[in-house]
């Protein structure tokens, strides 16, 4: 107990000499995700009024955008005028980004950042550093769903390497140590090497927490129950893939504990998390405001685009973000006890892995990620995997786009698969969705079941 008190008293400290104030938040946000639905809801319209006046007052594009609609703040009143309101697009975010800028707000509160990428080339973002806090002060709240507290010790499975530390000098390693306890496996390509070395970093490191992407993690889970490894874990949570059922099975029984799914976004920060109930995310009502939208109107227990307004960003307002996920929320209340409104299922986003011959994988997600942000003059990509050795790459050109692009393209997906691959491209104006809705970006039709057991492959049926 003592050491842990050290730690949480070395953090306060470390953010104290950062400015950063999410531990000062954090109350306000517990206080706020326990109130009565009621109660809870209203005050999130409050922070939606405020919003609206401010992106109306001090952002052009909003200014010009509510004008265009023929609207003002005061022409929305209750949620079912919301639909007035344009839907934010990321290609509102690529094109007029210093539109979408407050110019009250000053330099040195100012936070940039980026989307990270995995479906088109990452798109440019800003906030002030008090919403930063109260996004940080969201994300500690909602991880004490699954028992991570402050300075517990956190493994990560993860492809997005933006993610990861952003310097290993000797001073970041120290406070590593001291205070972040984390360590970060990349999770983009996997063979049955590398987890045996993964699985001997865990044993020493003695994780409590695990946060991974679903795939690699499934695959971790199906190694170490094939090799008979042992791998005690507090608690798992998930984000940034769709988290497949069997996956889920397979992970709760190898590891012995329940899996928390959460969802969250660059854009807009922690959106949604499992509770103890594990039917359904309960959505971040203290900094967002979401809405499941179908043919113009805001729709409940049925699927509809998730759009989201951000209660807090005031140095680049994000008013009805249609991020291309769809979900489906609905009113119900959960046995939990937690009022926050239920995002039941999320149904918009979907990786593959692809697979070579020996069993080995690559999470769709990261790997997308990375090739495309290697190739600015493509817009959007889709990686399609018809045989083991052949791809098919869909491909947007951008406004930049070079021929030589897809020679680059095409050698570094052999680099990245380690692998002498053919390759059929086809230039598309847009990756189409599926018949179910979603858009696909990395798919594979290789599938589990084709790779034979005795090639050390992973052979559990979809
Ligand atoms: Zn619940």
């Amino acid at each position: 107990m003592t050491a842990r008190w050290i730690r949480q008293a070395l953090l306060r400290l470390d953010d104290y000499r950062n400015g950063d104030k999410r531990l000062s938040y954090l109350p306000e946000v517990e206080r706020e995700c326990a109130l009565p639905r009621k109660e809870l809801l209203s005050r999130q319209w409050d922070r939606l009024a405020k919003t609206l006046d401010l992106a109306y007052e001090q952002v052009p594009f909003y200014r010009k955008r509510f004008q265009e609609a023929g609207i003002t703040p005061k022409s929305i009143q209750a949620p079912s005028d919301l639909p007035k309101i344009p839907f934010l697009t990321r290609e509102d975010l690529r094109n007029h980004q210093s539109e979408l800028m407050n110019s009250s707000i000053r330099p040195e509160d100012l936070i940039e950042t980026a989307t990270g990428g995995t479906t088109d080339s990452p798109v440019h973002l800003s906030l002030d550093r008090e919403c930063l806090a109260r996004r940080r002060a969201c994300t500690l709240h909602f991880q004490q769903w699954w028992g991570a507290g402050l300075g517990d010790r956190v493994a990560s499975l993860w492809g997005a390497e933006q993610d990861y530390p952003r310097t290993e000098s000797f001073k970041s390693r120290v406070r590593g140590w001291a205070l972040g306890r984390a360590l970060y496996l990349q999770s983009s390509y996997l063979n049955d090497g590398i987890m045996q070395g993964y699985y001997k970093k865990l044993v020493e490191f003695r994780p409590k927490t695990i946060q991974a992407y679903p795939t690699p993690l499934y695959l971790f889970a199906c190694f170490l129950e094939k090799n008979n490894l042992r791998l005690p874990i507090h608690s798992i949570n998930v984000a940034a893939e769709y988290l497949y059922g069997y996956q889920r099975e397979k992970i709760e029984s190898v590891f012995s504990t329940r899996i928390y799914n959460w969802y969250g976004a660059r854009e807009v920060g922690h959106i949604a998390t499992e509770c103890s109930i594990h039917q359904g995310m309960h959505l971040n009502c203290y900094g967002l405001y979401v809405e499941a939208v179908k043919d113009g109107k805001v729709v409940e227990n049925e699927p509809g685009d998730l759009i989201f307004t951000d209660l807090f960003n005031r140095a680049m307002p994000i008013i009805r973000y249609r991020i291309g996920d769809l979900g489906v929320i609905s009113a119900r209340a959960c046995a939990c006890g937690s009022a926050l409104p239920l995002l039941e299922e999320l149904t918009g986003r979907s990786t593959d892995a692809f697979w070579k011959r020996d069993g080995s994988f690559t999470a769709g997600a990261s790997f997308c990620g990375r090739i495309i942000k290697e190739c600015q003059g493509i817009k959007q990509l889709q990686i399609i995997q018809k045989d083991f050795e052949r791809f098919q790459l869909n491909v947007v050109k951008g406004a930049s786009f070079r021929e030589e692009e897809v020679e680059e393209l095409k050698q570094r997906i052999g680099d990245f698969l380690h692998a002498q691959l053919t390759f059929d491209v086809v230039f598309v104006d847009e990756v189409l969705p599926e018949p179910s809705g979603k858009v696909i970006f990395c798919k594979s039709e290789v599938g589990r079941a084709s790779i034979p057991d005795h090639e050390g492959g992973h052979t559990t049926s979809v």
